[in-house]
């Protein structure tokens, strides 16, 4: 099947990096990015681009046929920090968006489907350290609840209806094209802009605080490799775990200071420590490993050299 793909929330911090991946892959004629606003007009000028509402099945429906679509990547959602402060927003969009396309799927429109969960679905009471594939589950946040039941009905859609429905869960993804949406991994973004901009950082969470972290193109690479893996190599249709490194801090901080001398941080913990509190330290990622090969390639000094050069030839093109 040559794939006729459509991205839904491509404006996104992952969303954009993917359609440029995914375009340069299979053509940008075979690649439509859809986001419900004009957000990024990286990704609005380089291919076909629609307005779409995950929300709106109708919709989605419609785009999925006008383009002869045969695979999803649904990357709209509401993510952890902003769905605290909307909860029912974000239980209906997460929730919503999921479902419109599982239907879809069921219903034989759409072959193929990706759909990102995240550490979130752990919480206070998993297990810590080199979180197993399969532990206790009791997230304390509603964007880890939405994650959590949407891999049940990714896996309840799988053995019921055959639906090829994809997933992993990403830790928190480190990038410099994008800003990141209202997460709680985002200070590992945020450090960097602000290394280059000021020389200093107020950060949101402690200096202790370990959280399991990803550069962008590892993220992808995964995303497109399970998309890529034969259907009876994927034994876990609910959400593999996925797991390149852990630091806090205090750690990125003395990885930036290799390069950045004088960088200083300061710490004031507001209410995403709380979130982070119940998240893990480290991800026993296995299963990806054993089943579909996934292996990650950047460091956390592989991070910050990235993220320092681009981000500062950024500025200085800017300036
Ligand atoms: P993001 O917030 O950067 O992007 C989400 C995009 O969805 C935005 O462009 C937004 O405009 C769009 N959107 C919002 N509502 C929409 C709607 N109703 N219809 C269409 N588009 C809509 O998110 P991201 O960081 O790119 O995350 C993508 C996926 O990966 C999400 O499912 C997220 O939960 C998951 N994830 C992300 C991270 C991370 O660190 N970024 C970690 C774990 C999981």
């Amino acid at each position: 099947m040559n794939p006729k793909i459509l991205i839904i929330g491509a404006c996104g911090q992952i969303g954009s990096e993917l359609t440029h991946k995914l375009r340069s892959i299979h053509g940008k004629e075979n690649v439509i990015a859809s986001d419900i606003s004009y957000n990024n007009l990286d990704v609005v000028n380089s291919g076909v681009f629609e307005i779409l509402d995950a929300q709106d099945y109708t919709s989605v429906k419609i785009c999925i046929d006008k383009h002869r679509i045969n695979t999803v990547y649904l990357m709209a959602a509401m993510l952890s920090a902003t769905g605290e402060k909307y909860p029912m927003k974000a239980w209906n969009l997460n929730m919503d968006s999921l479902f419109h396309v599982l239907n879809l799927a069921k219903e034989g429109f759409i072959k193929k489907l990706f759909w990102p969960s995240s550490i979130a679905v752990f919480g206070p009471t998993t297990p810590k350290e080199n979180t197993p594939q399969y532990t206790i589950m009791e997230p304390s946040t509603v964007y880890g609840m939405t994650k959590q039941v949407g891999e049940r009905w990714c896996e309840y859609y799988n053995k019921q209806y055959n639906v090829d429905v994809r997933s992993v869960r990403y830790p928190g993804i480190i990038s410099w094209k994008t800003m990141p949406g209202g997460g709680t991994t985002d200070y590992a973004v945020e450090i960097y802009h602000k290394a280059i901009e000021d020389n200093k950082y107020e950060c949101f969470l402690t200096k202790e605080t370990e959280l399991p972290m990803m550069f962008m193109d590892d993220a992808i690479k995964a995303t497109i490799d399970i998309m890529d893996a034969k259907p009876e190599t994927l034994k876990i249709r609910s959400s593999y775990n996925l797991s390149a490194i852990s630091f806090t801090p205090e750690d990125i901080t003395e990885s930036i200071q290799k390069h950045l001398p004088d960088f200083k941080i300061s710490y004031k913990p507001d209410f995403r420590q709380k979130i982070a509190d119940t998240w893990p330290n480290s991800i026993d990622d296995s299963r990806a490993r054993e089943d579909w090969n996934w292996k990650h390639s950047f460091s956390l000094d592989d991070i910050t050299k990235e993220m320092l050069t681009n981000l500062k030839q950024l500025k200085e093109e800017t300036a």
